[in-house]
């Protein structure tokens, strides 16, 4: 976002927010029955505020450890956060905080959950959930968008490489034609750039995804042995740690795998093996369960709640008329670095309220 469209937008959120029309808003569309009685936010990963430059994620995916504490701390005072299911049985019976519930969710299952959201968590006596991609916790094997970015970035791995190097695995099929194409044409910093393709190569088919990764990694000089040293997802003594201290454990799928994409035996395959792992591993059922990627459809929410699932959550989403919910699909607000801060980098309390408010 430009500079100028930021400081516009950072404006409206001060005057919404010190003005009271913020609070007005909300409490118009309450009454109207427009938004539910609670909001769901979804994190993914909360970094060290030093090291935060240098982390290889995707745009929209992490926050500071500072600004979690600020968000948490303003969520405690205008919400009561409960954990999911707890959100999902209040009514609103005055209980609740000046904006009604708020439930807290992770996905993926990075290891900064426990080094450093849990601490906070902790602290402010914050219930969340957090939603294991079961394939990869207590690995070193990091998910294939984060190699992918790493081998860009760092692997010098480019644009036009990787078109050579899917038209060597396939130069036939529609998709890879597309895939070579855009390829070709596509411009921008080295971070967008990277952000880019790997929104294309979640379109791929599995097996042709796998064997570009491969041989990107083949192509760059690079060895997965960085990830040994960097471990970036949870280990099952962590997750097991977090599920004792006020965190529900969900699951994610088995390989992040987008459900939409899969045959209707892999999509229960996915559903069943990470419930059936996560619970051998904790010992404690397991009720919620989060759509890879945010894909889902009527077909897939059905399979969701033959698997035993009691909720399963989406990406985004969409509010049903007054305050009704979809169990199987319930709405989240994504939340990052950038919502919450202003101009010049700073946490502001506005700019929180006025996308949390707005994204009801
Ligand atoms: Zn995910």
């Amino acid at each position: 976002m430009s500079g100028i469209r930021r400081f516009i937008k950072y404006l409206t959120a001060l005057a919404l927010f010190y003005s009271g029309l913020l609070s007005l808003y909300d409490f118009i569309r309450k009454k109207l029955g427009n938004r539910p009685d609670f909001v769901i936010l979804m994190y993914h990963r909360v970094l060290d505020d030093v090291t935060y430059d240098r982390v290889y994620t995707q745009p929209g995916m992490s926050v500071t450890e500072s600004t979690f504490d600020r968000q948490m701390t303003w969520l405690n005072k205008k919400f009561k956060v409960l954990p999911i299911e707890q959100v999902l049985s209040t009514t609103d019976n005055g209980e609740s905080g000046k904006y009604g519930a708020a439930a807290i969710t992770f996905d993926d299952g990075w290891r900064d959950n426990y080094t450093h959201a849990l601490p906070i968590l902790r602290k402010h006596r914050i219930p969340a959930t957090v939603f294991l991609t079961a394939d990869y916790i207590g690995t070193s094997r990091p998910f294939w968008f984060l190699t992918v970015k790493w081998l860009i970035l760092d692997g010098n791995i480019s644009a036009e490489d990787l078109a050579a190097i899917i038209t060597d695995i396939d130069d036939r099929s529609k998709s890879a034609t597309d895939a070579v194409r855009f390829l070709r044409n596509i411009r921008g910093t080295p971070e967008t750039v990277a952000d880019r393709i790997i929104e294309m190569l979640k379109t791929l088919e599995i097996e042709s995804l796998e064997a570009i990764v491969k041989a990107m990694l083949d192509r760059s000089s690079l060895s997965l042995d960085r990830w040994e040293r960097d471990k970036p997802m949870l280990t099952w003594d962590e997750a097991a740690e977090m599920s004792e201290q006020n965190i529900e454990i969900g699951s994610h799928g088995c390989s992040h795998r987008i459900l939409t994409l899969l045959s209707e035996s892999e999509t229960s395959k996915e559903l069943h093996d990470s419930r059936a792992a996560i619970e051998s591993r904790l010992g404690k059922a397991v009720r919620g369960f989060s759509y890879p990627n945010g894909n889902y459809s009527e077909e897939i929410e059905q399979d969701v709640r033959k698997a035993g699932y009691t909720y399963a959550v989406a990406t985004g989403g969409r509010n049903l008329p007054g305050n009704q919910v979809d169990r199987f699909a319930l709405k989240r607000v994504a939340i990052h670095e950038g919502i919450s801060t202003g101009p010049w980098g700073r946490f502001s309390t506005a700019m929180f309220a006025w996308h949390i408010i707005r994204h009801f």
